[in-house]
């Protein structure tokens, strides 16, 4: 028997330089190729097998650094060190060749076996720049292959460079060497660290160069011991000499190092072509057109949301009437069958009334699906970067919350991209700010009942607009007192444009539509029954007075409400759309399916009257507005709250969270409600 050769490789490199691609090429596994940086957030594994040996691969997540400012980076080099991978392959943009190798340099440092890969290959030649591998090669003293991920091109040469890798040894793998002082000191505090009882499996150099850079994680190592105090020494004599923080100063030496292998073997083209790419940049980021644009290309989604939408929404509404009035019908006329009231009243006048609004959901998502597909989202990111800038803001939350206009969950956790914890906090908590998907059918329902066609895109644009600004203006507050300090450095990619493919847009689009009656078809039933049950019994005693609203107010919801109502009323509310907003606690959109309850129970046998009829002959519209604003800004729901306890690690987060979002909207929906009665009587 034939042992078989297993080889560990891991695939390292900054977020965005086809990382996910290759990983995909070697193993075949099934994964979402996305723009954003980040989507490779949790350690994944894949194996191939190439010439008898047994290839197992790891997608570490993608960092720009090896520091240790984010849990990802930690996690990447705790792995290279202690599971001691046979290769490591750094998958770099070759396009951006300087800025990717910043990473393969600590990767050098590190003293892993590595591999590089210069993915990306297309575009350094489309632009018409030259890229020297060989040279390239032999200044680093390890194998370099050429790759174009999305291709599949090069991908034979990597599984043979990898499958041939045979560790460090025998290798003339470059150590970085960096300026004089630098040097001395990191001599004199390897020695150090070798004197030391060994703390880890860091190569004692790696350990020095951290500690000289004020890592924490190092820092925490090796905390109170005579080597972090010498560390301590030769750091200040080194910030002093250079007049800059000691991790400024690396950094400085490593780019410094980079610049002199780039000059030796990549040679721009001689007159830089503007790509495609470039050009729509320059408008689309333009300092002053940028924000309009972006503002603009909202509104467009929000247009085609209600205006395409409004045609197939009223084809469900016809059949969910029709099916009322099919299933009354199974009952003689004036039946006060209770089994007929769950049916017509709970079922389908609540989950009918949510799968209504199914065709306006769809577009906003396909309308997501292309704008991120495009590579515009990352665009949007930048600009909202800058303005963010300007108010001392961290830009790069605004990457993982524009995934919030989907659904918030996904945004919270793609904040763990962001470095800080402090960044990463104030994110997830204002994250229910960007609004959701499930909110839609609220908006969908309320602003054509209550306002003319031409004001419901305008109307619904100026909603989601006004939860980015409350999300900035809480994140700004955020940092001003619970999360003080700088934000941390941050560079952005934007990847090349791309004509979006039709064909996953509405690929995402279908599976959004699963979720959505997935979602209607179980939890929405489930408390559309539960629901009705409260708003249907206890029936008052027979020979009180009947008719439609004293039966309700006699019901638990009406009696729940009642106890409401001098809470609501600032805000213009009444008991029924207070118990609407409870229920939407446990998922938004089963505000829409209590309304519809309410009024179908209410009305008894006349309820023929479609909802948006009924809301409008029994509220102003300011009330309609005031109810959007509300659900914008209000509550967050169960399954966010959860998520943010997860991710935040501790209970107070999703306590401050619901609190302070609570307390939000209803401060900011009673301002509205108060001011709007003086104004309009
Ligand atoms: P990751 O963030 O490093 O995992 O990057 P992905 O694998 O998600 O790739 C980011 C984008 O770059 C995707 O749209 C890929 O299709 C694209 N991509 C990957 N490799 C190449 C390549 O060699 N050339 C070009 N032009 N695009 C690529
Ligand atoms: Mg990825």
């Amino acid at each position: 028997m034939i042992a078989v050769k297993k080889i560990t490789v891991a695939l390292a490199g900054n977020p965005n330089s086809g990382k996910t691609t290759i990983f995909n090429n070697l193993t075949g596994a099934r994964q979402h190729v996305g723009n954003y940086p980040g989507v490779t957030i949790e350690k994944k594994e894949g194996s191939c097998s190439y010439r008898g040996a047994e290839i197992q691969v790891v997608d570490l997540p993608g960092t720009y650094s090896l520091t240790a400012f984010s849990p990802e980076e930690v996690v990447a080099r705790r792995f290279l060190v202690e599971e001691a991978p046979d290769a490591v392959v750094a998958v770099l943009d070759a396009a951006n060749l300087e800025r990717n190798l910043y990473l393969a340099m600590q990767l050098l440092e590190l003293e892993v076996p590595l591999i590089l890969d210069c993915n990306m290959m297309d575009l350094v030649t489309g632009r018409g720049d030259r890229l020297d591998l060989r040279r390239l090669s032999a200044k680093l003293g390890i194998p370099v292959v050429a790759t174009v991920g999305n291709q599949r091109q090069g991908m034979e040469e990597l599984r043979e460079a990898v499958a041939s890798s045979n560790g460090v040894e025998g290798r003339k793998q470059l150590s970085p060497r960096y300026s004089e002082d630098v040097e001395a000191s990191l001599a004199a505090l390897e020695q150090e660290i070798q004197n030391a009882a060994p703390r880890s499996r860091f190569p004692a150099r790696w350990t020095a160069i951290k500690l000289l850079e004020n890592d924490p994680a190092a820092n925490e190592e090796w905390r109170g011991t005579s080597v972090a105090e010498f560390a301590e020494q030769e750091r200040a004599m080194l910030e002093q000499a250079r007049g800059e923080p000691a991790e400024i100063v690396l950094a400085a030496e490593r780019y410094a190092l980079i610049g002199t292998i780039c000059a030796d073997c990549y040679w721009p083209a001689a007159s830089p072509q503007r790509s495609r790419s470039d050009v729509i940049d320059a408008v689309v980021t333009h300092r002053a057109l940028g924000l309009p644009i972006f503002l603009a290309a909202m509104f467009a989604v929000f247009w085609a949301t209600f205006n395409v939408g409004a045609q197939p929404s009223e084809w469900i509404e016809v059949g969910v009437a029709w099916l009322g009035g099919a299933v009354s019908g199974w009952w003689p006329a004036g039946s006060e069958s209770s089994l007929k009231s769950l049916l017509v009243d709970g079922i389908i006048g609540g989950v009918g009334n949510v799968i209504v609004f199914l065709p306006n959901i769809l577009i906003l998502f396909f309308a997501i699906a292309m704008l991120e597909d495009s590579g515009y989202m990352p665009r949007a990111a930048f600009i909202m970067d800058r303005i963010m800038h300007k108010i001392g803001l961290h830009g790069k939350s605004f990457i993982p919350l524009l995934l919030g206009f989907g659904c918030t969950v996904p945004a919270i956790m793609a904040t763990r991209t962001l470095e800080s914890r402090r960044d990463r906090l104030t994110a997830i908590l204002v994250a229910p700010l960007m609004s959701c998907g499930a909110r839609l059918p609220i908006y969908s329902l309320i602003l054509p009942a209550f306002f003319p066609q031409v004001w419901q895109a305008p109307l619904l644009w100026g909603i989601y607009v006004l939860g980015i600004v409350l999300a900035v203006v809480m994140a700004k507050l955020l940092r001003l007192t619970l999360f003080k300090g700088e934000p941390a450095p941050f560079v952005m990619e934007l990847p090349p444009y791309r004509i979006p493919s039709l064909r996953d847009g509405l690929l995402h689009t279908w599976e959004r539509s699963r979720l959505y009656l997935k979602k209607a078809g179980t939890i929405i039933v489930g408390i559309s029954i539960l629901l009705w049950a409260l708003t249907n019994f206890p029936k008052p005693p027979a020979g009180a007075e009947t008719g439609g609203s004293s039966e309700l107010a006699y019901s638990y919801a009406g009696r729940a409400g009642h106890l409401m109502e001098p809470v609501l009323a600032p805000m213009g509310f009444d008991w029924k759309i207070g118990t609407a907003l409870v229920g939407a606690f446990a998922a938004k959109e089963v505000f829409v399916a209590q309304m519809g309850i309410v009024y179908a129970v209410g009305e008894g046998e006349e309820a023929e009257a479609p909802l948006r009829e009924q809301l409008r002959n029994t509220y102003p519209p300011l009330v309609g507005f005031c109810i959007v604003l509300f659900c914008l800004i209000g509550t967050p729901c169960m399954t966010t709250l959860a998520v943010t306890r997860r991710e935040g690690g501790e209970w107070r987060w999703a306590l401050l969270q619901f609190g302070g979002l609570t307390v939000l909207a209803y401060v900011v929906t009673a301002m509205a409600y108060q001011m709007g009665k003086l104004y309009f009587g």
